[in-house]
């Protein structure tokens, strides 16, 4: 099946990774920024693909954060947001606090790249309907926040109680099940899911655990999946990170994936962006 694809990227910082497993915030310079990024930049020039980054703004306070993603704005790559604080009970707030966070993510993209951002994606996947408000209100054309993917509600909700039970507790909200029901889209704006194979998400996260011949059938049947729109894959910078980066030890032990070696990481997820080389455009392409 083909009616285009699309490479994601969401860059979350390291501090949000400590946040979901319930762990003290890092300390020092942010490994993600530092080494994730400009790989994923790598990786995708390698496959000449112009991918949608998804940024948390507020990490645009700093000057290198900056620079790589007004280099990557100008190589073709789409700058969308991923809100500013990336809170993760952002579509719980009263709407003014939605605005507020809103609106500076819109006023810094559009302070780095000269363009106000088209896409939204949600920190934690979770929408409401005062956030899709907002979305519509303040112009963003599409959102891409939606997985048709309960298994993967339920892998976060067994997450979510692992961690109570050892006495933390994870920043991320568990959502709403019907969002991740086949047929759930949001009102009054245009959506772009991620894609799913059976029930789970198409994510770098897995590519990067599964040995490559799973990964390929996984990328296969995501692109085979009925659907509307592009076929969406979505990665994370941290997928091209790993314990050599310099993650704190608690974290590289919440994080299985940061334990599998860059190369091999590198091979799985080229294997997949190489898939979708010949047709793949920023989402704002196909909305
Ligand atoms: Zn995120």
């Amino acid at each position: 099946m083909s009616a285009g694809s699309a490479v994601t990227i969401d860059v979350d910082g390291v501090r949000h990774y400590h946040a979901i497993h319930g762990l003290p915030p890092p300390r020092g310079p942010d490994p993600i920024w530092r080494a994730g990024v400009p790989r994923v930049l790598e990786l995708c020039a390698e496959h000449r693909v112009r991918a949608t980054l998804f940024i948390v703004t507020e990490d645009l306070e700093d000057e290198t954060a900056r620079e790589l993603v007004r280099r990557a704005h100008v190589a073709g790559h789409e700058i969308a947001s991923h809100s500013h604080r990336h809170r993760y009970e952002l579509s719980t707030l009263a709407p003014a606090e939605i605005d507020a966070e809103l609106r500076r993510s819109i006023d810094v993209i559009t302070a780095v790249t000269g363009e106000p951002p088209r896409g939204f994606r949600a920190p934690g996947y979770t929408l409401s309907a005062p956030l899709v408000d907002a979305l519509v209100r303040l112009g963003f054309r599409y959102d891409s926040s939606v997985m048709q993917a309960p298994a993967y509600w339920a892998a976060r909700a067994a997450a979510r109680l692992a961690l109570r039970a050892r006495g933390r507790r994870s920043a991320s909200l568990l959502g709403d099940l019907r969002q991740f029901l086949p047929g759930y889209a949001p009102r009054g704006l245009v959506e772009l899911p991620i894609s799913s194979a059976l029930g789970w998400p198409w994510l770098g996260t897995t590519l990067a655990l599964l040995p490559a011949p799973l990964g390929a059938m996984e990328t296969a049947v995501a692109r085979a999946t009925p659907r509307r729109g592009p076929v969406v894959l979505e990665l994370h910078a941290v997928d091209l990170c790993d314990a050599g980066d310099g993650f704190e030890g608690a974290l590289v032990q919440a994080q299985r994936d940061l334990a599998v070696p860059l190369a091999r990481k590198r091979g799985r997820l080229g294997q997949a962006v190489a898939a979708l080389a010949k047709d793949a455009r920023p989402l704002a392409e196909w909305c």
